[in-house]
């Protein structure tokens, strides 16, 4: 009886990762790509004006003069810009 068990559990357990390997399989044949998450989000980098380096905005310190917004990769390139 025990081993009629076993053998269903084993059984059940192999039609569960038969199926994930089939549904990944359907689903890469759709060419869904896998999201997880919520939307995706496209990244734009800005570039630092004092040493060229491209920062994402949402990282970045950034200081706004006059309407437009500079972003910096650190706290020395956006002193540096301050004085000129
Ligand atoms: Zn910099």
């Amino acid at each position: 009886m025990l081993r009629l068990l076993l053998t269903l559990l084993l059984l059940i357990f192999i039609a569960r990762a038969f199926w994930q390997i089939v549904g990944g399989v359907i689903e890469a044949a759709q060419g869904k790509p896998v999201r997880r998450g919520g939307r995706p989000e496209a990244v734009k980098l800005v570039k630092d004006p004092v040493c060229g380096t491209f920062v994402a905005p949402r990282a970045a310190l950034s200081v706004t003069t006059s309407g437009s917004t500079h972003y910096f990769c650190s706290e020395a390139c956006r002193s540096k810009y301050g004085r000129g």
